[in-house]
């Protein structure tokens, strides 16, 4: 019982260290940046941040989220996506225990936040996320549990066409039923490339069942709360973030999704 507390304790800092790149990724890679040159600075002054100015969490806090040199104030995504992903990795390690398949679920997990980051903040998806991930699932589904290496890539095949599909479709429906509608939004077609090569990351890491509980899941929330507000701010709401959320569930809710869907649907 010590050992799964201090298991997870490590996984939580790690999480949080995790979480704090992440910040810089999900800025960076959608504007072709280095994550690496130059180190952090304060947007507005452009100091070096002293590494004791750098701890995730505690140093948004001790610092009341200011820079310490030009006070100009530091946003609270900084401490609070710090936080999601040290909860993230803690709770994995919390249920799965010192295992291959806790580690597989905190990098999908990082890596669909990530992707929900750069999504609302740039509208782009950065192929660092997308793409990387999709040969990082692959790679990690040669790992004992999970998926298989097979089924990994039939979901990568399966999720790429199938989203594909839905978006030439799309785009044919909309320009046959509401002709400029596109074009008052200033895209060219229903779905962007950045969506479709996230799905191949999440058939990559969930098979082609993930897949498709992640468009079911991302589309019922896309249209309960995307339609409304799109409706009303005329504004494009970033598809990939309703799809992190349902590839979310369907990680950790899957297989009850499964269960449920055969009892209650199919009947079998
Ligand atoms: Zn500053």
């Amino acid at each position: 019982m010590a050992e799964r507390w201090i298991v997870t304790l490590i996984a939580g800092l790690l999480g949080l260290m995790i979480g704090s790149f992440l910040n810089v990724c999900s800025i960076r890679w959608p504007r072709n940046q280095s994550v690496v040159h130059p180190g952090s600075h304060c947007p507005g002054c452009g100091d070096p941040v002293r590494w004791y100015d750098n701890v995730p969490v505690l140093s948004w806090l001790a610092l009341r989220g200011r820079c310490r040199d030009c006070d100009m104030s530091i946003s609270t995504q900084y401490p609070l996506a710090e936080l999601t992903s040290g909860l993230v990795w803690a709770g994995l390690f919390w249920t799965h225990g010192l295992t291959p398949e806790a580690a597989r679920g905190a990098i999908f997990l990082t890596l669909l936040f990530g992707i929900a980051l750069s999504d609302a903040h740039f509208y782009i998806i950065p192929d660092q996320f997308s793409l990387g991930g999709t040969g990082l699932g692959l790679g990690l589904a040669f790992l004992p549990r999970g998926v298989t290496a097979i089924e990994s890539a039939i979901g990568i095949v399966g999720g790429y066409v199938t989203l594909w599909l839905i978006g030439v479709g799309g785009t044919w429906l909309i320009r046959k039923l509401r002709p400029g509608r596109l074009e008052e939004v200033n895209v060219d077609r229903a779905l962007g490339g950045g969506d479709v090569k996230m799905i191949a990351m999440v058939g990559a890491f969930l098979g082609l069942w993930g897949v498709v509980t992640t468009i079911f899941l991302g589309s019922v929330v896309a249209v309960l709360v995307f339609g409304p507000i799109s409706a009303l701010t005329r504004r494009l709401i970033p598809l990939g973030i309703f799809l992190a959320a349902g590839a979310a569930v369907s990680y950790t809710w899957g297989d009850a999704l499964l269960t449920w869907y055969r009892t209650n649907i199919l009947m079998t």
